[in-house]
């Protein structure tokens, strides 16, 4: 038995056997497409990518290995623009009306059979570079992985992985995470504690070096220990484990049903983060007051095209329907950042953190952010909705926002589509700017939703998702906490409500905190729900 430790960033126990993820297999899935267009489109752009990429190894093996070694990348340079192998690529997308990397994925594997069986020695080393062509490329898209890769309930082992692979795995067969990398206010850590799945991060390159796919393994997502093979005693005390949380789970499920109320009568709202339409069951069983912050990004993450106005319009109008009047509060495309998917096909960043990711994007690409608008609008009937924009910088984006709102409504009122007249506006509060000018952004607004996951990587000017730097990443600094009150002071001048839906309104140490300040809605995990409960429960506010 071996033992390893890192971060435990999801409670709970699981026993299972090790799946290891590594992202050189690229599994492809043949899907078929509406658009060929825009499959051609995905595969131009991954193309120029992959030029791009291949002129930068060529120049740096130029310097590291000569002009004799470099040249190889040049042949892959003029590979890339074969017409033949461009033109079979096309020809099987618009035939057959499939995505591109499964074209790419084809055509290599037919212009590699071709090559290997030739008798010129050169022309027959060839097979090996159009599959390294077609890797690169398939990778340029951005959508290389099924989501089938798990044949059985597993533990998977990753070096690290990304938002869009953490979704892309099939859910019911996920018994825990463990990544070598990776930090605690990640994406995918906040995944694996929405999907509430044991995880346990920053384990260490030697993990992998010492598990093998099959592998039997334990793990305790709170101490952050994994056991490789373990022996009956350890898999014993692993399961006594999973019997003390659930009996604690029994004590808190005494909690459902009862107000979040403190002990000297202040009552608050505690409400649920979901990725999907599929979380919605776990929010029922939580007892959640509403929903506080619907990451709506995620329909758009699992996709190979934008997802249209009646596919959003379905799964808006399910979770108001499940949360039947109570508050659904959805919030606007976030992508960029560590949230990409290749069909937006936005250019390489050097700081993809700092640039065109959530309400900028949606601003440049107005188009996208109005079927959305559209979308949540016309589904607004349903329910009680709010919406939320997320990385508001500047009054004037506020300012556009109510503008772009405007004209939505302008627009489903010509095309005589109904919607609620009591759709709340609000924005999330995550960047240290928008904190500052809140006495002004207050104004536009009903609410404001603090992310306190961004507001302190902003603040902190600490990358969230590097584990590198996490003791300089301290959320509970005394510079977060003044802007969270700024905000809150704001918001409540105006007569509108704050609520706080980052990491930290999970943070039972801090709920006191929170509560002073005059926060009125926490929104987290559907498995933190009830603890939070507990917290608010045994808390005395005082008169501030
Ligand atoms: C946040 O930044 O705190 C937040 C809730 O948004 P996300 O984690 O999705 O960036
Ligand atoms: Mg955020």
């Amino acid at each position: 038995m071996l033992k390893f430790i890192g971060k435990g960033v999801c409670g709970g126990t699981a026993i299972g056997p090790a799946v290891i993820y590594k992202k050189e297999e690229l599994k492809i899935k043949r899907i078929a497409v509406k658009d060929s267009e825009n499959e051609i489109l995905r595969f131009e752009k991954a193309k120029k990518k992959s030029a791009d990429m291949l002129r930068e190894i060529y120049e740096k093996a130029l310097i590291e290995v000569g002009e004799t070694g470099a040249e190889i990348f040049q042949i892959h340079l003029m590979m890339l623009d074969d017409e033949d192998f461009n033109a079979s690529v096309r020809r099987i997308i618009v035939h057959q009306m499939v995505n591109a990397e499964y074209a790419i994925s084809v055509t290599a594997e037919n212009f590699a059979h071709m090559f290997s069986s030739m008798d010129d020695h050169y022309m027959k080393a060839r097979a090996i570079d159009v599959k390294d062509i077609s890797e690169r490329l398939i990778l340029a898209l951005d959508k290389a992985r099924g989501s089938d890769t798990l044949e059985r309930p597993s533990i998977i082992c990753a070096r690290d992985l990304t938002p869009s692979e953490t979704v892309l795995f099939d859910k019911e067969k996920i018994l825990g995470f463990i990544t070598t990398h990776g930090s605690a206010n990640s994406h995918t850590a906040i995944l694996a504690r929405n999907m509430n799945i044991p995880a346990v991060i920053g384990v260490g390159d030697s993990f992998l070096l010492n598990v093998k796919e099959g592998d039997l393994l334990a793990v305790d997502g709170r101490a952050g220990e994994i056991f490789v093979e373990p022996d009956s005693e350890t898999v014993i005390k692993i399961r006594e484990k999973e019997n003390e949380n659930q009996e604690k789970k029994e004590l808190l499920k005494k909690l459902r049903g009862k107000e979040n109320i403190t002990l000297d009568g202040k009552k608050i709202n505690i409400f649920a983060n979901i990725q999907g339409t599929e979380d919605i069951g776990a929010v029922l069983a939580s007892d959640a007051g509403g929903v506080g912050l619907f990451r709506s990004e995620f329909l758009y993450l699992d996709k190979d095209t934008f997802p249209g106005e009646d596919e959003q319009f379905e799964a808006y109008k399910k979770v108001l329907v499940a949360m039947s009047g109570k508050k659904v509060i959805i919030r606007t495309l976030d992508i960029g950042a560590d949230k990409k998917a290749g069909y937006f096909s936005l250019d390489d960043e050097e700081n993809p953190a700092l640039g065109l990711r959530g309400l900028r994007l949606c601003l440049k690409r107005p188009e996208i952010l109005k079927t959305q608008l559209r979308a949540l609008f016309s589904a607004s009937k349903f329910g009680s909705l709010g919406i939320m924009f997320p990385m508001v910088t500047n009054f004037w984006e506020g300012e556009r926002i109510i503008e772009i709102v405007r004209e939505v409504k302008s627009e489903l009122d010509r095309d005589g589509i109904p919607y609620s007249g009591d759709v709340e506006l609000g924005i999330m509060i995550e960047t240290p700017a928008a904190a500052l000018i809140s006495d002004k952004l207050a104004a536009l607004f009903d609410f404001f939703s603090i992310g306190t996951n961004d507001l302190s990587q902003y603040t902190l000017a600490c990358d969230r998702q590097n584990p590198n730097i996490e003791e300089f990443f301290d959320p509970y600094h005394e510079g977060i906490m003044k802007l969270i009150k700024m905000s809150a002071d704001s918001i409540h001048k105006e007569g509108g409500w704050i609520g706080i839906c980052g990491e930290l309104a999970g943070d039972l140490t801090l709920t006191e905190s929170f509560l002073k300040m005059g926060i009125d809605e926490l929104s987290v995990s559907p498995s933190e729900i009830l603890k939070l409960r507990d917290k608010v429960r045994k808390t005395k506010v005082g008169d501030n």
